[in-house]
């Protein structure tokens, strides 16, 4: 399998070449040169796969230059029921990503694809645990290290920690606002005590905290010396990582070949959305791949006009759906490649607008037409909405979801097929924004029982002014390079 730039940069790269890396050399975003295709049988021979081989079959196709039983073992190690823990009572925690149906709404069941029972309750374990795995793993074939810098608001950086903790040859130094996360996204990160972990408290807000890993990561040779490498969610091994559990849901959703299922994604940087059209594109009979985003529409906007229109951040509203406040989508030219039916010539001229012009228009082209071919709908959802969703669904069914999920089932309830199962993503769990369960429902959401009391751990962390110098000698004190 060799991997392409959408930028059109014509240097074929294998699937190990680009693990570690980021954007291409041209600035495009990398994805394979075709993609692979499942037929209606394999997928029915995988009805009987544990959630891990599923994934090795899967990714078996991407990545074929790590031997098989090498990649098998890493599935098998990273998704585990232990690891997979925190489903709610009910839940069949062997599925790792358990459907829970709601109801019949519409005609048809609604449905909730659990993807947040990993060690942070957020989907962005289901990828990153599997990324540290194959750091590991490739980082000690090539005999390298990797030094991680990375910025967070809470759900990224918590993941990324959980999945590198403990691991060889790496390195995860990764900074935050100080005292602006929530106290259990602060407990969750702060309170590891791994000596491979390293979290900087940045006096500042998180755009400072951002600016300094772009400054530090604009010092080439810098970087160079201490092997910076980042885990951000243009990553290609993170979006194949999700491109499994749309497989998995469809199976669990289905029970023969042929039948269309939903899905509804709430979206932000647009990388797990990407995961579901990647899997449509391989042969998954999905039906519609439903964008669901908060006040922050730029998604919305462009699925309903083909106008994208990059937001400033002045433009960007921070809401209860924080994991989604985005001001442009970074996956999103993946699937913009695609639209242009892999011209990169025409990508590269559509992105160097995004970045003189602030975006581009698609609107009335043959280009824009396609999105119904791939099945792209899309809708907004608001604060009201989020909170209205919260009640409705906890009073009808008596299921707890977070603020991202409910933009998601907002959103999904535009679209109902009758005889078309609709998917919703469960993105987070509810424990992690408390505040605005209590809002919609007037007391606390259920926490799993391994994060009791989480607050009042010891906390290991650094505070440092938002000053790109003092990162960089605090990185060198610690590497020795
Ligand atoms: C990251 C995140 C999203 C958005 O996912 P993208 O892949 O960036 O579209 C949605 N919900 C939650 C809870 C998240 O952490």
């Amino acid at each position: 399998m060799q991997y392409q730039s959408t930028r059109g940069h014509d240097m074929p790269q294998s699937f190990s070449e680009i693990l570690l890396g980021g954007l291409a050399p041209d600035g495009g975003l990398y994805l394979p040169k075709q993609y692979p295709q499942v037929t209606a049988d394999e997928l029915e021979a995988w009805r009987k796969l544990s959630y891990a081989d599923l994934a090795f079959e899967v990714l078996s196709r991407f990545c074929d230059d790590i031997p098989a039983d090498d990649l098998r073992a890493l599935t098998r190690k990273t998704y585990t029921a232990e690891v997979y823990c925190n489903a709610r009572p009910g839940d069949n925690t062997a599925d790792i990503t358990p459907l829970r149906t709601l109801g019949e709404e519409g005609g048809t069941p609604l449905q909730l694809l659990g993807l947040s029972n990993g060690p942070t309750l957020a989907f962005k374990d289901m990828a990153m645990q599997l990324l540290g795995n194959l750091f590991e793993y490739a980082l000690r074939r090539a005999g390298l290290k990797l030094n991680i810098l990375g910025a967070t608001s809470g759900d990224t950086g918590s993941a990324a920690e959980y999945a590198m903790r403990g691991k060889d040859g790496i390195r995860v130094f990764m900074l935050s606002p100080h005292r602006k996360m929530s106290a259990f996204q602060t407990a969750q990160m702060f309170s590891l005590q791994d000596p491979n972990i390293f979290n900087l408290a940045i006096e500042g807000v998180f755009d400072d905290a951002q600016d300094i890993v772009k400054a530090v990561s604009n010092d080439h040779a810098f970087k160079a010396r201490q092997s910076i490498g980042t885990v951000n969610s243009i990553n290609w091994a993170r979006v194949v990582a999700q491109v499994v559990y749309y497989f998995k849901g469809w199976l669990l959703a289905t029970d023969g070949p042929g039948q269309k299922v939903s899905f509804c994604v709430p979206s932000g940087n647009f990388g797990n959305v990407c995961a579901g059209h990647i899997a449509r594109m391989m042969g998954l009979p999905i039906d519609k791949l439903v964008v669901a985003t908060n006040e922050n529409d730029v998604l919305d906007e462009f699925f309903r006009t083909g106008t994208y229109r990059v937001r400033t951040s002045a433009q960007t509203y921070h809401t209860s759906s924080p994991s989604m406040d985005i001001s442009k989508a970074s996956n999103f030219e993946r699937f913009v490649f695609d639209l242009l039916g892999q011209d990169g010539d025409k990508l590269a001229d559509l992105f160097r607008d995004v970045d003189t012009k602030g975006g581009f228009d698609l609107s009335g082209t043959p280009e824009f037409d396609r999105i119904r071919q791939f099945g792209f709908v899309s809708g907004r959802s608001t604060h009201e909405d989020r909170l209205a969703t919260i009640r409705d669904v906890h009073a009808r069914y008596g299921v707890t979801i977070d603020t991202h999920t409910a933009d998601g089932v907002k959103v999904a309830r535009e679209y109902l097929t009758p005889g078309v199962p609709m998917v919703v993503l469960e993105t987070a769990l509810p424990a992690k924004f408390a505040d605005t369960i209590r809002e919609a429902l007037g007391h606390e959401p259920e926490r799993p029982a391994a994060f009791d009391g989480i607050e009042a751990l010891p906390q290991r962390f650094e505070v440092m002014p938002a000053d790109a110098a003092q990162v960089k000698a605090y990185i060198a004190r610690h590497t020795g390079l």
